[in-house]
């Protein structure tokens, strides 16, 4: 199978569209806290991502990267495990930006996973979004059922 990327492929035609904010020629602006005020569509991240990917065809690459993933999201479940053992369940002190690393962990995960088999990361945030959305209007975003 042949990367999402090996195909010609429409950018920044869905809502999440890559949106430069408050910058000029595309540059990205330095934030105070030494990040880069930009944005990036799922697609530019997906090909971001790949570039640290190990070769498609390693072997075993897949379940290396399927154990990665449920690791990652198995390390967020680590830090509210330690919340409700060392600071009494109180979700407050979350450390948001601890959080927000291994979310980015798992999301190159997600990102490379779906590479794997072809499929752009805006693909699939949209046809997630549009199922739930018709799930919503439908009166069936609870329950049970993956085809409900
Ligand atoms: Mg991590």
């Amino acid at each position: 199978m042949h990367s999402c990327w090996d195909r010609p492929h429409q950018i920044g035609t869905g809502y999440l569209a890559l949106q430069h904010i408050g910058s000029s020629a595309g540059a990205p602006r330095e934030r105070s806290r030494g990040s880069y005020d930009w944005r990036v569509n799922m697609d530019d991240y997906q090909r971001a991502a790949l570039r640290t990917a190990a070769p498609r065809d390693k072997p075993n690459e897949l379940f290396h990267l399927l154990l990665g993933l449920v690791g990652e999201t198995g390390e967020i479940a680590e830090k509210a495990k330690k919340i409700i053992r060392d600071k009494g369940s109180d979700f407050s002190q979350w450390d948001t930006e601890d959080v927000k690393k291994e979310l980015g962990d798992t999301l190159w995960y997600l990102a490379v996973i779906a590479d794997h088999f072809g499929i752009a990361l805006d693909d699939v945030a949209e046809h997630n979004i549009a199922k739930l959305a018709d799930r919503q209007q439908r009166g069936v975003l609870g329950g049970s059922g993956d085809d409900r």
